[in-house]
C-alpha cells in the first residue's frame, strides 16, 4: 500500500500555520450534524472529546474504567514538556524538535515531531488556565525540571502526580461538555470492534463490562485514543487493565500498525521481586535530576551500599556520557543497567538492580527539599520494598513502559481507513524508536488539544458520508465477530488461566524481543508465540458468564489479542535488521555497544496490513527524510 503522510513540503517553522489554513473547516452551525465517537479517555480522548464538544460537535466517548478519570494516564509521574525556555537556559521550539529527532534514533517523521515542539508551549497555558497545579519556584513562574535527552531543563511537573493533575484537568473540560449535552459519556464499554461501511470508518461495537450487552454506535468518524500495548510484556509500568484491543481489531478491519516492535524499556524501575508479581512500578526519570546511578566496581559485591567507598563504586552513567551523565535517554540508560548486572555487578537479591543514590543531593540540598520535590515516590518506594531511600539508595532495573509503535497515521492523525483517526500513544506518530521522557504527555495533549479539532473539520468538511444505519450489515458482521469471540472464550473448559498465558507470553516477548534482541531469539519467539496462542484456544478456562461483571472475561479477551500482537512484533523485530533506539538486535551495534542504525535501508516507518487469518501481514514502507535534522551517530558523551 502506498502510504500518503500529507506532511507539507513548506518550510517547515511555517508547515503547520499554512496547513491549517489550507484544512477546510465545517461551519459551526453544522457541526452539530456530525457524531463523533472517541474512544478513550485519558489524556488524548479526553483533550479530543472536550475540544470537539467545545467546537459544537456531538460526541460520544467510550472508556472501560469507572469513570474517565480513572484513565491510565493518570499514572504519569514526572513531567510534561514544552519549549517555553523559562530557564532561559537555550531552550527553543528548534531544540525541542531536534532532540526529540536524534531521541528518537532519526525514525519519526519531522514534520509532525516539529508541530509537537511548536503545540507544547500552547499546552502549558491551556493547562495552566484550567487550573493545573503546575509546580512553582520562589517568584511564582512555573518551575522546570530536566528529562533524558535533554540539557536543558523543559519538564514541568506537579511533584510527581503530573498526569492526575493533567487528567483532572482535561476531566474537568470533559465534564462540562457532558454537562452541556455535547459529549455523552459511556464509563465500563469495551470496543471490540470497528464498523468499517463503504472504507471509512462509520462506528463501533462495544460490550457493556456491567452486563455483557453488545451495542452498535454508528458515528460519522472514529477516533481511538486507547493508550499503548505494553503489557504484552505482561510485566509492566502500565495499569493492568492497559491493553491493544481497540487498535488491534482496527488493524484486523484494515488500519496498518507501524513499528510495533519499537516499545520502550525504562531504566528506573523497582526490580521483580518474585515469579508470581503481576506489576511493576515506576520510578520516575525526574528522579535521575538528583539521584546518582551506580554499581560495586567489583563483581559480586554484597556489602551493604553505605560500606562501599566511593573509589569502588562505578557510576557508569557518568563515567560513559560526560555530557548528559545521569540523564541519558531511556534506551542507553537501560542497556547500560543490563550490561552492569550481566557482567556480575548489579545488586539486591536476584543481582537485577543498580543504585539510584540520593546522599549527594540530600547533603547539598537538604531532606527537605528533596523531599518536596521526589516526596510521594519515596513514599510509594518504601511501601513496595519496604527500605527507606532517604537513607538507603534505591534499586532499581530496566521494565516495559511505553510503546512507540501503534498505529499508522499520517501527518493528519488519520489511519489508512478514512474515517479512523489515531491519538496518543496508540498512534505511531511522533516518538520513532525511543521516546524521550515527558513526551508523551506532550504528544497525548497536543494531539487531543491542538491537531484533531483542525483535521477532523477537514476530514468532515470533504468526505462524501452517506447514511448508515446501525444494522447495516457490516455492523451486523462486527457484531457477530465480537459475539462469538466471547462465545468461544467462555466455552472452553480448559485447565489454564488467562494469567498463566499471558505470564508465559510475557517471558517470551521480554527474553526474545526486550531490551536486546537477536535473529535466532526472534526466530523461536516466532515459533513459540503460534504454539502459545493455539494452546490458548485450547486450554484456557475463563470462569463466569458473559451477562455480568467478568473480569476474568475481559482480560481473557484481551490476552487473546496480545497473543496476536506479539507475533506481529516479533516480525517486525526480525525484519528490520539495524538497531535503533529502544530496538536493540545484538548483531548490530558499534564497537562500544551503541545502537547501529543502517539509515541506507531502514530509513523507513514499517507499517503492516492484515491478510487475512492465517496469511501473513503485508509491509508498507513510509520512507523517512530528514531536511533538518541532520542524521548522525547519536552520541550522548
Ligand atoms: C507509570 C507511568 C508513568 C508515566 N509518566 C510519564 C510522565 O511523567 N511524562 C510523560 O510524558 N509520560 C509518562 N508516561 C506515559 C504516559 O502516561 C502515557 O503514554 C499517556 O498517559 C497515554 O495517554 P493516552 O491518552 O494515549 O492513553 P491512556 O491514558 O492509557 O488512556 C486510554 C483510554 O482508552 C480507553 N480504552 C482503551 N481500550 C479501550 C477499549 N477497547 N474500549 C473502550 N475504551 C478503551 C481506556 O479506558 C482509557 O480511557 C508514564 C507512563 C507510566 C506507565
Amino acid at each position: 500500500m502506498e502510504l500518503i503522510s500529507h506532511a507539507p513540503t513548506s518550510p517547515i517553522e511555517q508547515s503547520w500555520e499554512k496547513h491549517k489554513f489550507e484544512l477546510k473547516l465545517v461551519n459551526p452551525a453544522n457541526k452539530r450534524k456530525y457524531n463523533i465517537i472517541v474512544v478513550g479517555s485519558g489524556l488524548a480522548g479526553a483533550a479530543a472529546a472536550a475540544s470537539l464538544g467545545e467546537l459544537g460537535y456531538n460526541v460520544q466517548c467510550f472508556c472501560y474504567q469507572d469513570s474517565p478519570r480513572r484513565a491510565h494516564s493518570i499514572a504519569a509521574q514526572g513531567g510534561i514538556n514544552a519549549a517555553k525556555n523559562y530557564h532561559n537556559d537555550g531552550d527553543s521550539v528548534y531544540r525541542l524538535f531536534y532532540d526529540t529527532v536524534k531521541g528518537g534514533d532519526f525514525r519519526a517523521r519531522e514534520a509532525n515531531v516539529y508541530r509537537l515542539a511548536q503545540v507544547s508551549v500552547n499546552i502549558i497555558d491551556q493547562c495552566v488556565a484550567q487550573g493545573v497545579p503546575f509546580a512553582r519556584e520562589y517568584g511564582g513562574l512555573l518551575d522546570n525540571r530536566s528529562f533524558g535527552g535533554a540539557q536543558v531543563s523543559r519538564t514541568f511537573y506537579a511533584r510527581g502526580q503530573t498526569g492526575q493533575q493533567l487528567l483532572l484537568g482535561a476531566y474537568q473540560a470533559l465534564e462540562r461538555q457532558i454537562g452541556l449535552g455535547q459529549v455523552k459519556m459511556y464509563p465500563r464499554m469495551e470496543m471490540l470492534d470497528l464498523i468499517v461501511v463503504d472504507g471509512q470508518a462509520r462506528g463501533i461495537v462495544t460490550r457493556s463490562l456491567y452486563d455483557g450487552k453488545i451495542d452498535v454506535h454508528i458515528g460519522d468518524a472514529v477516533i481511538l485514543a486507547t493508550g499503548g500495548y505494553g503489557n504484552v510484556f505482561y510485566l509492566s509500568t502500565n495499569a493492568k487493565g492497559c491493553n491493544a484491543t481497540a487498535i488491534w481489531r482496527a488493524y484486523k478491519r484494515g488500519a496498518l500498525f507501524a513499528n510495533p516492535c519499537f516499545t520502550q524499556i525504562h531504566p528506573t524501575c523497582i526490580p521483580v521481586a518474585g515469579e508470581y508479581q503481576s506489576k511493576l512500578t515506576l520510578m520516575s526519570e525526574s528522579l535521575r535530576n538528583d539521584g546518582r546511578i551506580w554499581v560495586p566496581k567489583q563483581p559480586g559485591d554484597k556489602r551493604n551500599p553505605a560500606s562501599i567507598p566511593e573509589n569502588e563504586r562505578d557510576y557508569y552513567l557518568e563515567r560513559r556520557y560526560p555530557s548528559f551523565g545521569n540523564l541519558v535517554p531511556r534506551d542507553i540508560a537501560s542497556r547500560a543497567a543490563k550490561a552492569e548486572c550481566d557482567s556480575g555487578h548489579g545488586v539486591g537479591p536476584s543481582g537485577l538492580g543498580v543504585y539510584l543514590d540520593f546522599t549527594d543531593c540530600i547533603e547539598r540540598l537538604g531532606k527537605q527539599t528533596i523531599a518536596e520535590r521526589y516526596g510521594n515516590l519515596f513514599e510509594m518506594y518504601e511501601r513496595i520494598t519496604g527500605e527507606n531511600p532517604y537513607e538507603v539508595p534505591m534499586r532499581i532495573f530496566p521494565a516495559t513502559h511505553y510503546t512507540m509503535g501503534g498505529l499508522w497515521v499520517d501527518y493528519n492523525l488519520m489511519s489508512t481507513i478514512p474515517g479512523l483517526f489515531v491519538l496518543g500513544e496508540a498512534n505511531f506518530s511522533d516518538h520513532g524508536a525511543n521516546r524521550l521522557g515527558a513526551s508523551a504527555l506532550m504528544q497525548g495533549l497536543a494531539d487531543g488539544y491542538f491537531i484533531i479539532p483542525y483535521t477532523l473539520g477537514n476530514y468532515l468538511a470533504t468526505a462524501k458520508l452517506g447514511k448508515v444505519v446501525a444494522d447495516v450489515p457490516a455492523a451486523k458482521e462486527a457484531v457477530a465477530n465480537a459475539t462469538a469471540i466471547t462465545k468461544k472464550l467462555l466455552n472452553g473448559n480448559g485447565a489454564r488461566t488467562v494469567d498463566s498465558f499471558h505470564r508465559e507470553l510475557g517471558k517470551i516477548v521480554w527474553d526474545y524481543c526486550g531490551m536486546a534482541r537477536n535473529e535466532a531469539g526472534l526466530k523461536k519467539a516466532l515459533s513459540l508465540i503460534p504454539a502459545l496462542r493455539e494452546e490458548f484456544w485450547k486450554n484456557v478456562r475463563v470462569l463466569g458468564a458473559n451477562e455480568e461483571f467478568n473480569q476474568s472475561l475481559e482480560k481473557a479477551g484481551r490476552v487473546a489479542d496480545f497473543l496476536e500482537l506479539a507475533e506481529l512484533l516479533a516480525r517486525d523485530a526480525l525484519d528490520r535488521n539495524e538497531s535503533c533506539g529502544g530496538h536493540f538486535r545484538e548483531e548490530y551495534q558499534t564497537p562500544e555497544g551503541e545502537a547501529l542504525r543502517d539509515d541506507a535501508n531502514y530509513s523507513y516507518a514499517a507499517a503492516w496490513e492484515h491478510q487475512g487469518e492465517g496469511r501473513s501481514p503485508a509491509l508498507s514502507k513510509e520512507p523517512l527524510t530528514f531536511n533538518y535534522v541532520k542524521r548522525s551517530q547519536r552520541s550522548y558523551k
